[in-house]
Parts: C-alpha cells; structure tokens; sequence
C-alpha cells in the first residue's frame, strides 16, 4: 500500500491546498474490509507501543493540525484506543499563559516532548506560532516569517536525539466545517465544543489556507515529514493516520531489550526459595 507516499509532502514542495481534494480516500471504502484494517491497526498499534515502551531507544511524538472541527479530537481517540495509556501522553496547546509568553515560543513545546519509550501527541502544536500568529498579526512578519527555520532547527534536534516525528494536517472542506459546526449547535451534548471563535475563524479560513501551505512547504524535512491527510471522512482520516504511525515504528527496528543478568539462574533461585 502506497498511503504514507501518497500523503507525505516532499520537502520544498509548493502546496496548494485547493489541489487536495479532502473528500480523497484513495480507492479504499468505507466497507468491511477498511474497517478490518482499521481493527488490525490498532492491535499492531498496541505491539509496537509495548516494544517502544520495553526498548526505551526512542520517542515518538506525533503531531496534529487542523481547522476548527477538522478531527483533531476524535484522531486521538482512535490512535488512543489502539495503546497502553502508560505509555501515552496528549498535549493540547491552547492561547499561551503569561508565563508562556514571557518564554521563546518553543519554550513550552520543549517541556512536553516524550520520554524515550513514550508516546506523545500534541493537539495544536508550535506550528501555531506560524498560523493563528500570522493570521492575526499577533506578532511582526519579521519575527514570525523567521520561525519556519527555527522549527526546522529545533525538529533536528529532536529528531538526532532519538524523537521520531510524525506531523499530521487533517484536511477538510470549509463546507465540510460548515456542516460539522451546524451538527454541534444542533446536538445538545456537543454545543459544549463550540466557542465564538469558531464563526469568528472562518471569516480567515482563506489567510489560514495560505499559512498552513507555507508551513507544510517548509517546514516538511526529512527529519519530521509533513502528511496531509484528507479527513472530510472519518474512517479513512484514521485509517491513513494509524497507517503512516504503523509504518514509522516499523522502521524504528525495535528489539526487546536483553535480560542484564543470567535470568535461568536467577529465576531458578528465587523459585526454589519462594518454595521453602
Ligand atoms: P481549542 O483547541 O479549540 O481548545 O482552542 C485553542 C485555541 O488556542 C485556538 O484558538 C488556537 O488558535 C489558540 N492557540 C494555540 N496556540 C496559540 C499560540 N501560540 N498563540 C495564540 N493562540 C494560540
Ligand atoms: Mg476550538
């Protein structure tokens, strides 16, 4: 399966987000079989976390941008369903605090980053910082326009020190948010989701466009690809996500760490004395 090929943008590459069509599922269905991968994913998922959490070699940090209603939420509740909760860590980014603020913008990102062997996922991310920021202005051009490198910089770092990351934009259709904030204010147990900023973002929807097409332009790397993923359709958004993580810890080449000391003797011993 070509999925994580498909979906990855090249380094560099000029994107324009209208070329993608977010209703895409690349020939799968929404039949038995995708919801049989889907199971499969997440008992594969459960494997290779307990292999991370067992090698402690590296991190995985995966990280999930996307419009308002754009899936964020439900992405990681599926990809959470498939793991040991022991081994997992979500990071929501919201406006930063005074203390935030007062700090260089990864300041905070830094602070959340996984331990070797764990999980983490991060809805919203220091991507913002290049999105909500530019939209509104909320600092100069000449400081947020600098920011792509200094990502780039700090992902590096991570990535030579044993973080693996995966970067997920979830692509949908200003229609398609249009319909989901209309199921929101109908359903009295998902009013609770929407805030007034909502209607108020998609007056920008067009300046977000823009932002998001440079940051997935530059700041996809070798190092901490960028993958868009059409998501105007459930399923196949967790499909492709949990595939791409799938394929990642793969090439991790994991190993169960080796006993550090003689386990036949050992056990044997303490058996035998357990039975006085
Ligand atoms: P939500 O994810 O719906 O709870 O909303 C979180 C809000 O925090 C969004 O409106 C984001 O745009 C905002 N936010 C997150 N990071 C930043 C940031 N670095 N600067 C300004 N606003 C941010
Ligand atoms: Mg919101």
């Amino acid at each position: 399966m070509k999925l994580r090929k498909a979906l990855l943008v090249p380094p560099g590459k000029k994107v324009k987000l209208k070329r993608y069509d977010p209703d895409d599922t690349l020939g799968f269905k929404n039949d038995a079989k995708s919801q049989q991968m889907l199971e499969k994913s997440l008992r594969r998922l459960d494997a290779l976390q307990y292999l991370l959490y067992a090698s402690k070699k590296c991190a995985l940090l995966i990280i999930l941008q996307a419009m308002d209603c754009g899936g964020k939420d439900g992405t990681i509740r599926h990809v959470m369903s498939g793991v040991n909760p022991q081994g997992c860590r979500v990071t929501s980014f919201k406006t930063p605090s005074a203390e935030e603020a007062a700090h260089d913008f990864l300041w905070r990102i830094h602070k959340a980053i996984p331990d070797r062997g764990e999980i983490s996922i991060f809805n919203r991310s220091h991507y913002e910082d290049v999105l909500v920021v530019r939209v509104h202005k909320l600092v100069p051009e000449a400081v947020w326009s600098k920011r792509y490198e200094q990502i780039n910089r700090f992902e590096r770092i991570l990535a030579e020190n044993n973080v693996k990351i995966l970067k997920f934009y979830l692509h949908i259709s200003k229609k398609e948010q249009k319909k989901r904030i209309q199921e929101r204010l109908k359903d009295p147990t998902k009013n609770w989701k929407l805030s007034p900023e909502d209607f108020k973002e998609r007056k920008y929807w067009n300046g977000y466009m823009e932002a998001y097409e440079d940051a997935l332009r530059y700041c996809s790397t070798p190092w901490a690809p960028w993958y868009i993923i059409p998501s105007n359709k459930h399923w196949f958004r967790n499909l492709a996500v949990s595939h791409i993580i799938i394929k990642a810890m793969e090439d991790l080449n994991m190993k169960f760490p080796k006993p550090t000391f003689d386990i036949r003797r050992a056990g044997v011993v303490t058996l035998v004395r357990s039975h006085k």
